[in-house]
């Protein structure tokens, strides 16, 4: 089948679970899966499963990608925290639907592997961070969108919703273990956080960084 074929295939999958928003069906058309693929799964680019990574990590599923996409509710002028760079193919994809997005991740292989990619594919709307993401992004919060890719306890932590603009929804996996994970929506009003439970997902942990020691100078 050619890579056009599997293409539509994955499209109309999509469409038939829930993934309606033609804006976010023509993002996840045009961003080339293959590029965030390692090679040993190149046959699978466009396959509607979660793909391994390097370092144990993984590339989500297209439908999970849809569907947080489209419920995180985007609109052309927002800036978007990321948490969970990964392969960058979710960035990818928010990337064609906002202004800009920022994107964290804590494994250094993974975010200069990201990076190369954005440069290949030319996409100049993405701006790259090494580091733990569940301190948010101070110097530019606060946000309208947060989305986060990887799985939290039962809380969200809290530097990220109190990064979270009046207006803001941010979409973040919840659960205490990989089989019983949500994704949860919260929304900010001004009376404080709305939180709805969406659909169950897998993926992988969240992990937070020790604070960096302060060196004493000898
Ligand atoms: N969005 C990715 C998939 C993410 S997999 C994609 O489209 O490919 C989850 C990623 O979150 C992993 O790369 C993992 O290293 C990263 N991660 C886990 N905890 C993190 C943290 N506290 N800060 C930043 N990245 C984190």
């Amino acid at each position: 089948m050619t890579i056009d074929a599997r293409k539509i295939r994955l499209l109309m999958a999509l469409r038939q679970s829930g993934v309606t928003d033609t804006k976010v069906l023509a993002a996840i058309e045009r961003v080339p899966r293959e590029v965030f693929v390692p090679d040993a799964f190149q046959d699978q680019a466009w396959e509607n499963t979660a793909l391994p990574i390097e370092l144990g990590q993984t590339i989500s599923q297209p439908l999970v990608v849809g569907l947080m996409t489209q419920a995180l509710e985007l609109h052309p002028r927002h800036l978007v925290l990321e948490v969970g760079t990964g392969s960058g193919y979710q960035a990818a994809v928010l990337a064609r639907l906002c202004r800009r997005v920022f994107t964290i991740e804590r494994l250094k292989p993974l975010l200069g592997e990201a990076e190369r990619r954005f440069r290949a594919l030319g996409i100049d709307n993405i701006t790259t961070r090494l580091g733990d993401g569940t301190r948010g992004w101070p110097e530019q919060a606060p946000f309208l969108r947060v989305l986060v890719t990887a799985a939290g306890g039962p809380e969200p932590p809290k530097d990220l919703t109190d990064q979270l603009a009046v207006g803001g929804v941010m979409l973040i996996p919840l659960g205490d273990g990989y089989h019983d994970q949500k994704v949860v929506r919260f929304r900010r009003t001004e009376d404080g956080l709305i939180r709805e439970d969406l659909w169950p997902v897998r993926f992988v942990p969240l992990l937070s960084d020790p604070p960096q020691q302060v060196r004493s100078a000898s």
